[in-house]
């Protein structure tokens, strides 16, 4: 029998161990699959923890339904039911600039209400039409595209906040085309983002007159999707439905080397595992260190991938100690308005169960590509600073009935300018290793619906390996 390993459990790896057996079933194929995770518990970035009666989110708080790989895979695992959608009141969201909360506008008219971006800062906008068009071969930064096409002020009020909030990232260092490839489509296709908005605002609203469920425009895209007992759902079913038979935790991948009698073998602090396959699934910085004596030059390359830090701060409240309005999915904050977070979500207005009965959930965020001193602040700092945003921003005297607060040394990695060439680079040197692929939010998109569709992917290139 062949045997395929899937090094790391996070979400990518239990889907791409999942997915490789479930195909090789469906082709008759006899495939061992194990999993190898190297803490006991499984989830990677992904942990529901209950605790006080909260649900607190340690890393991601649902995915989009407006790509397809999380929900067929939902889908999949006869888990589809189970599904909680986001509040209706969660599509609205909200800046913080120049001393108040300004909601994103939606549409046109409240767009030109808002106090958000100044009058020139609009006009500016409205010439976005008539930028300049992308340079040839230039990995563009995020900061280059929107000063080339919207202006500083969009840049620094609309692009670096939204960067920060899914990336953590520093949009002067990281690359349109790899963090951003739709928005690249389409400038390419379109001419201009206004013109594809409009299309597809036109499209959106022929859906909606269908009865299909439609984003805010204001918002990145779909409705924020979860469970009613927190996104660690998804890996845990996809862990009952490996079974514990294919899953080793507590083991932690030292090397990937070639073997004698098997394409590739596994070391890890219990022994040597052989392999036919090898679907490397852990963060960038971890693959390197295993692959460093199979080859250097990739060992080198994937540690080049930087990653942000960020630091997650989970606070209680009685709702009736808090005046503020908490009708929304939270805020994010302009680094020029020197405030300590870089915005706070209102986890308990986007799902229900977040909180005990009579109390809500704010969940802050610290650190990132732009503050990377953060992730060494004490908890008594990090409280602090914390409690002083949301007595300014949302005029909240009280200390929290509830805190909790979880640090991330190696959050998300960083699409810098190159990553693109960086990963082409990465595919074509893999070709000399027949049977090891990566998979994970290291490569082709950062959110759990990339890290699905690259552990689709990768079964289908095993299962094609396999097959030759
Ligand atoms: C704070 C935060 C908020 C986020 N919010 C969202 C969100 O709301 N929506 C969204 O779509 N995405 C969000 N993301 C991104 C998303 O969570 C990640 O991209 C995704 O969970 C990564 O999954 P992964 O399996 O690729 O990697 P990981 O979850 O990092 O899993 C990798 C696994 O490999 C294991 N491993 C490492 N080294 C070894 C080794 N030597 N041997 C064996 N195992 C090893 C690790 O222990 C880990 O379990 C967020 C991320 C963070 C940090």
């Amino acid at each position: 029998m062949k045997k395929a390993i899937v090094v790391g459990g996070g979400v990518s790896g239990l889907a791409a161990a999942y997915l490789l057996r479930e195909k090789a079933r469906a082709k008759g194929m006899e495939l061992e699959v194990q999993l190898l995770e190297k803490e006991e518990r499984l989830g990677g970035k992904i942990w529901s923890i209950k605790a006080d009666g909260y649900l607190c989110e340690w890393g991601p708080n649902g995915f989009l339904d407006n790509k397809p790989q999380t929900l067929e895979l939902c889908k999949r695992l006869g888990a589809d039911r189970q599904l909680l959608r986001s509040n209706d009141n969660a599509r609205k969201r909200f800046i913080y600039s120049g001393g108040m909360l300004h909601q994103l506008p939606e549409n046109g008219p409240s767009f030109l209400k808002s106090k958000l971006i100044s009058w020139p800062g609009k006009l500016r906008l409205a010439m976005e039409p008539f930028a300049s068009k992308a340079p040839m071969e230039v990995d563009e930064t995020l900061a280059a595209f929107g000063r080339r096409r919207l202006g500083e002020e969009a840049l620094r009020k609309l692009i670096a906040p939204m960067v920060s909030g899914i990336f953590a990232g520093d949009p002067e260092t990281m690359s349109l085309k790899s963090c951003f490839p739709r928005i690249a489509e389409l400038e390419a296709e379109y001419g201009s983002l206004i013109m594809a908005m409009i299309k597809m605002a036109k499209q959106k609203k022929k859906e909606k007159a269908a009865g299909k469920a439609v984003a805010s425009a204001a918002g990145p895209g779909g409705v924020l999707t979860s469970f009613r007992d927190g996104i660690q759902t998804l890996t845990d079913i996809l862990a009952t439905a490996l079974g514990s038979d294919a899953i080793s935790s507590g083991q932690e991948v030292v090397r990937v080397s070639k073997a004698t009698s098997s394409p590739y073998r596994v070391t890890t602090a219990n022994g040597d595992l052989e392999a036919d396959v090898v679907i490397l699934a852990t963060p960038a910085h971890a693959g390197s260190r295993m692959v460093q004596e199979l080859d250097p030059y990739i060992a080198h390359v994937l540690g080049d991938i930087p990653y942000s830090s960020m630091t997650v701060v989970c606070f209680g409240y009685e709702r009736r100690r808090i005046a503020h309005d908490l009708n929304g999915f939270g805020y994010l904050i302009p680094k020029e308005e020197k405030m300590n977070t870089l915005g706070t979500l209102w986890d308990s207005s986007i799902f229900e169960s977040r909180a005990p009965q009579g109390r809500v959930l704010l969940r802050s965020m610290l650190g990132g590509a732009c503050f990377p001193g953060y992730i060494k602040l004490s908890d008594m700092d990090i409280t602090d600073r914390v409690r002083a945003d949301l007595k300014t921003i949302m005029g909240i005297k009280d200390e929290p009935s509830f805190v909790r607060i979880f640090r991330h040394e190696q959050a998300i990695p960083q699409y810098t300018v190159g990553h693109g060439h960086r990963v082409e680079m990465l595919e074509e040197k893999l070709r000399q290793y027949p049977g090891l692929f990566l998979t994970g939010n290291s490569y082709r998109g950062i959110g759990l619906n990339d890290c699905v569709a690259a552990a689709n992917r990768s079964a289908d290139a095993a299962i094609r390996h396999l097959m030759r």
